[in-house]
């Protein structure tokens, strides 16, 4: 169990984590919230590579701030900007890497960098430079290190940024694989990650932990109060200003644009109520008009 008691976090007059408490426990946690949210900022405390200014974090009881190799012993990690990949063969750098995370025995290390190779899915391009890799194979490339020593924790910081449909839903299988005895923490601003794969999850805005819950639970808070309404590109102004506060989001469809409220009773007339999506839920949690 990882369990984050009263943290904070500032960058001078930036609250970047402002009081965040949560328990996790194995499983796949999705963490949703837009940039600047604080999500990076949590991911690298958790990692241990900055120390929260007040607040607690254990690991099984061990407070990881005051023995971070508690932590580190047990963590696979892949940051938002994995940064350099030197030109280096994947294999030889997995290699590398294990000798790092400790891996000593030549004959073990060798054994788990072919089947974690495998298992992403690079086993046949395992000898070229992982600089020449894709996007979508330097990420997977990243999930194999972060693998690397079977951790207990994983933490992946917006790992499917930049990927294309095919290579991100390659990836988020790649995660629900990765085994139910972990505790695995997907940060990312892209709803479609969390709704495709968690049980639980977190929104965060503004360095705050907004909601926590089941996706369903967390849509099931508005369910009979969402109301959209396709109108025109002209129009938008005036109605979101008429409903100042409780638009959750608007959306351009041919050619005229599909707005989405948050009322207890049915808006003017042409709205109708819907089933609310999980992108709902973010955005009224986010607004914190729920
Ligand atoms: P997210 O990952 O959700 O995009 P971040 O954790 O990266 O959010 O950032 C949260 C806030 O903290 C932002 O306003 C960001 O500018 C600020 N911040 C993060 N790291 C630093 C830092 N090292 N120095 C100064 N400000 C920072």
């Amino acid at each position: 169990m990882l369990s984050i008691k009263n943290v904070h976090k500032r960058f001078g007059n930036v609250h970047a984590m402002n009081n965040i408490n949560l328990d996790l426990k194995p499983g796949l946690f999705g963490l949703l919230g837009p940039n600047g949210a604080g999500k990076s900022t949590l991911m690298r405390t958790l990692a241990t590579l900055q120390n929260p200014d007040q607040g607690e974090i254990t690991l099984n009881g061990v407070d990881i701030t005051k023995e971070p190799d508690i932590m580190r012993s047990v963590l696979g990690y892949l940051p938002q900007d994995f940064g350099v990949y030197p030109r280096m063969s994947a294999e030889a750098l997995l290699d590398h890497i294990a000798v790092l995370k400790g891996i000593n025995n030549a004959k073990e290390r060798k054994d788990q960098v072919l089947s974690l190779l495998k298992n992403v899915n690079l086993l046949t391009h395992k000898s070229a430079s992982v600089a020449t890799y894709s996007g979508g194979m330097r990420q997977r490339f990243g999930v194999a290190q972060a693998l690397l020593g079977d951790p207990k924790v994983l933490i992946v910081d917006e790992p499917t940024a930049g990927l294309d449909p095919f290579e991100r839903q390659r990836f988020l299988d790649l995660l629900s694989e990765a085994g139910e005895e972990k505790i695995i923490i997907l940060s990312t601003h892209i709803v479609e990650d969390v709704r495709d794969l968690c049980a639980d999850m977190a929104i965060m805005g503004q360095g705050e932990i907004v909601a926590r819950g089941a996706p369903e639970a967390l849509i099931d808070k508005i369910r009979g109060r969402v109301w959209r309404k396709k109108i025109e590109k002209s129009e938008v102004d005036a109605v979101k200003e008429k409903y100042d506060g409780r638009v959750l989001a608007t959306r351009r469809l041919m050619g005229g644009v599909v707005i989405s409220v948050l009322s207890d009773n049915a808006p003017e007339a042409g709205f109708e109520q819907v089933d609310p999506n999980l992108e709902d839920a973010y955005f009224a949690h986010l607004y914190k008009i729920v």
